[in-house]
């Protein structure tokens, strides 16, 4: 990490994690970093907590391409982007001081709502209804109509997001190599009426969906980018791409995507 030297912590405000920052700024300063306080000044972003931190600590600063994530984990065990546990100094000091260190990048995806709002997520964009009653969407695949799907929502999620909300609605988990979008329903409705197609699907980078929200009186569904909601009323349509932007993590030695599959579910 010789490149890059200006480190800054994203960690919950809550006492004990402050003090667990706190004694990694003290060791990142004996490493030759910088610890700065304002996430614009710095190369390197850490996370501390979970995967739920890691996505907060991309978000709240800004998808940056000229910068290195990296998640700490302060639970039982590492996660899909925690490579660090904070109890393992060891292995965060061999980190630092590698000469070379191997860079892995994580696809993200982009959605615009109603051709005017943009936003990036890493794990997946989820719509559902925000009412009880059924709502429904008329799914595009490029210039395809494709489907109308009637239910509770769609998860779209990025090849990282294939682990978490997209499996367990059955989801098929992606490896991160491939740059590529997978939709996933919520309880589509299906009879001699409505017919959707029922599997997950993925779609290649190059291609764009788009859904729109029928207009019935329920056009203010619950939408999610990761872990924060977004609160658009009178939503028509949704246009989800890849994003040509990647999240850079550190890659380290037997820690490759399906060894952290195996580690977490197997
Ligand atoms: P949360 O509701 O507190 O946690 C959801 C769980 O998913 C946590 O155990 C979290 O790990 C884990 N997780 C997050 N990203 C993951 C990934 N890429 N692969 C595997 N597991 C992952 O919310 P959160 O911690 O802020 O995480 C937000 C994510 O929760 C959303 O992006 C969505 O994917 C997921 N979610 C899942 C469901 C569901 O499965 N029914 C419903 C809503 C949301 P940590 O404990 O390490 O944070
Ligand atoms: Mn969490």
């Amino acid at each position: 990490m010789n490149e890059r030297r200006n480190l800054y912590f994203y960690t919950l405000k809550d006492n004990k994690t402050l003090a667990q920052a706190d004694e990694l700024s003290h060791l990142a300063s004996q490493y030759g970093f910088n610890v700065v306080n304002n996430s614009n000044d710095a190369n390197i972003i850490v996370s501390i907590g979970g995967d739920g931190a890691f996505l907060q600590a991309v978000r709240n600063t800004g998808f940056r391409q000229d910068c290195l994530y990296a998640g700490i984990s302060t639970t039982g065990s590492l996660s899909m982007y925690c490579d660090f546990h904070i109890d393992d100094k060891e292995k965060m000091i061999k980190a630092m001081t590698e000469e070379q260190i191997e860079v892995r990048r994580y696809p993200t995806i982009n959605v615009t709502v109603d051709d005017q709002s943009t936003f990036k997520c890493l794990n997946e964009f989820s719509i559902r209804s925000g009412i009880i009653k059924t709502f429904v969407l008329e799914v595009h695949i490029d210039d395809l109509h494709f489907e109308t799907f009637r239910g509770d929502g769609m998860v779209i999620s990025a090849p990282t997001g294939s682990t978490a909300y997209n499996k367990s609605v059955n989801g098929a988990v992606v490896d991160p190599m491939l740059p590529c979008l997978q939709v996933s329903e919520l309880a589509s409705l299906n009879n001699n009426r409505y017919r959707t197609l029922g599997s997950s699907f993925i779609l290649s980078g190059e291609r764009k969906l788009k859904l729109e929200v029928v207009q019935d009186g329920n056009d203010y569904p619950s939408m999610g980018m990761d872990n924060e909601a977004l609160g658009i009323q009178h939503v028509k349509q949704v246009v989800i791409e890849l994003s040509g932007e990647k999240i850079k993590t550190v890659k380290l030695k037997d820690n490759s995507f399906w060894e952290k599959v195996k580690r977490t579910f197997l």
